[in-house]
């Protein structure tokens, strides 16, 4: 069965395709631009990409367009657009009801409506995305899978906010999570390396990208994570804070008088490693302009480190222990240097990894870090949130 797998943003969409008998992806791709001017770009494995720029008006276009690629005689991948049996749509918000990945029917989108207030930036493109697949789709199953699901589990005394309690029983103020299919792909592939159950075992998973963020895993269930209502939750990010005294935010809008459109702004754009640095919000400039001497890019890195350590060693004394832990996204995945810094400060947990290994790993690729007979096993997973989509949609479906 062939799945397709969206993910629409405001002004993108990208798109996998994956055959699941082969466990292969065959095509993916991004519209880009969606309601400015237009662009797509579309890969298969092994061949060149093709590139256009073409008209976008809406999300409708956009889905028309990746399938007539699809189904191209020269550039797809499907001789029909029926062989697609079902379609993965990512939410990266399900609310307190839509707990897994569910068939998504009038009900489960009427839900995700009423959610729209708590989700303001990812919901409405991702249910016109839905909703054009639909359109052209008419005949298979849409499947939501959703970030915060991963994080259904986690008790009341991880989600509920000490605010008065009527915030969470009236405007559901809760921390939801996020990233959450990402951390459940990983730490499934973290327990079959290791080859046990993931029941049986504590981790830690560290999603560093541009987002980031932190989940504990005990004994197969996520017990606590960063990202918390919204994703700004919990560490220095690329151009987010992460958590702050939020009394900082109330004296900055006095003092300045600054709008929540500003703060917000300010909180979510100008911040995390760009706000500190003044360089970038990518790592890979940061450490550059760190190693030439710049004072505050040194800073910002040190920061970062600072939150990734405090939050693993809450995390540890949340599970009592703790057996593996894991590295994933754009800076997790690629950056040495951060995953070294980070494990050498862990050395009390039982953290120890070889520093070759750790250093000649193949950028993106799997790699076992951990030094022969350390008690953590420290491992480096490139995530694959949309292959998780197409696996919970197939069985789903099948
Ligand atoms: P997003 O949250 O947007 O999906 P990514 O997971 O792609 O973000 O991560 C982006 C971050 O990964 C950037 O800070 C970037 O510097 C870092 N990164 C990407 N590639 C590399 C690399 N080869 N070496 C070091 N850092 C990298």
């Amino acid at each position: 069965m062939k799945i397709l797998v969206i993910n629409a943003g405001s002004s993108s969409l990208k798109y996998q395709v994956f055959d699941m008998e082969k466990g292969e992806m065959i095509a993916k791709g991004l519209c880009d631009r969606i309601g400015v001017d237009g662009a797509i770009s579309h890969k298969r494995p092994g061949k060149d990409t093709y590139k256009k720029d073409v008209e976008l008006r809406t999300h409708d276009d956009a889905i028309a367009l990746v399938l007539k690629l699809l189904t191209d005689p020269e550039l797809g991948v499907l001789t029909d657009i029926s062989e697609i049996g079902a379609v993965g749509h990512r939410f990266a918000h399900g609310g307190e009801k839509l707990t897994k990945s569910t068939i998504l029917g009038e009900q489960e989108k009427e839900y995700l409506y009423s959610i729209v207030g708590i989700n303001p930036l990812h919901g409405p493109p991702a249910i016109k995305g839905l909703e054009a697949c639909q359109k052209l789709l008419p005949n298979v199953s849409h499947v939501g899978v959703f970030d915060t699901s991963f994080y259904s589990q986690m008790p009341p005394s991880s989600y509920v906010y000490p605010i008065p309690y009527e915030y969470y029983e009236t405007y559901k103020i809760r921390r939801y999570g996020f990233h959450g299919t990402s951390h459940r792909y990983v730490s499934g592939k973290a327990a079959e390396y290791v080859g046990k159950d993931i029941k049986e075992l504590k981790m830690i998973t560290c999603h560093l990208g541009n987002g980031s963020s932190i989940s504990a895993i005990k004994n197969g269930v996520c017990i606590d994570t960063s990202m918390g209502f919204t994703p700004q939750e919990g560490l220095p990010m690329g151009t987010r804070s992460g958590s702050i005294d939020p009394t900082v935010v109330t004296y900055l809008m006095n003092a300045l008088g600054l709008s929540p459109k500003e703060m917000d702004d300010i909180l979510n754009r100008k911040s995390g490693l760009l706000g500190v640095s003044g360089v970038s919000s990518d790592c890979r400039e940061i450490m550059q302009a760190d190693e030439e001497g710049n004072p505050r890019a040194h800073l910002a890195m040190e920061i970062l480190y600072h939150y990734i350590v405090k939050i693993i060693g809450s995390y540890a004394a949340e599970m009592d222990g703790l057996d593996v832990l894991v590295f994933t996204a754009g800076i997790g995945e690629n950056d040495a240097v951060v995953r070294e810094s980070v494990c050498k400060r862990l050395g009390f947990l039982g953290v120890k990894i070889d520093e070759d290994k750790n250093r000649t790993a193949k950028r993106g690729e799997f790699c076992d870090m951990s030094l022969e007979g350390a008690a953590v096993k420290a491992l480096c997973i490139p995530t694959d949130e949309e292959y998780m989509i197409a696996l919970d949609t197939y069985n789903l479906v099948k």
